[in-house]
């Protein structure tokens, strides 16, 4: 039992070196955003290892409520992939998605949520609501939170203390 045992684990730790690889994208857009006055969150979203997504929030700058990182990440691969639904394809975001972008998600059937910190006070994955777990969804996601959950809030946390002085 040795062999399959080593297997998985090495199968792991290379998910979680994929993982972070991604998440750390997604951070650059969140960076980003901070530069352009932006709430600091970013989205990478990629199909096989090749990113088909990625933005930041431009909710100011496009004058849109809606310009959450990741519905704008979901907009991109929608045109590169020539279809509304995003089959076979994973969503990296630096905070766990509010109700509106858990809604977006459940409709291009996305495959796999990871984030990074959660959102106590809008997290609609399971911090404030657990939208994604209801029953009466007909799509399941695959979820995985905490994935360098200190970066990802803490260029929140800066965010906010800057602008509070
Ligand atoms: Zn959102």
């Amino acid at each position: 039992m040795t062999m399959p045992a080593g297997h998985l684990i090495e199968n792991t730790v290379k998910g979680i070196v994929v993982d972070e690889k991604f998440m750390e994208m997604a951070l650059e857009e969140a960076n980003t955003a901070a530069l352009e006055g932006e709430v600091p969150i970013g989205a990478v979203l990629v199909k096989k290892g090749d990113i088909i997504g990625s933005d930041h929030n431009r909710c100011i700058q496009l004058n849109d409520p809606t310009a959450h990182a990741e519905i704008l990440a979901i907009r991109k691969g929608g045109q590169v992939l020539g279809n509304y639904r995003l089959a076979g394809t994973t969503l990296y975001v630096t905070i766990e998605p509010c109700p509106m972008c858990v809604g977006a998600i459940t409709q291009a059937r996305i495959e796999k949520l990871i984030y990074g910190a959660s959102d106590e006070k809008t997290g609609a994955v399971g911090s404030k609501f657990r939208l994604l777990h209801d029953p009466h969804l007909n799509h399941r996601v695959e979820v995985k939170g905490g994935v360098l959950k200190q970066e990802c809030s803490e260029i929140l946390q800066v965010f906010f203390k800057g602008r509070r002085l």
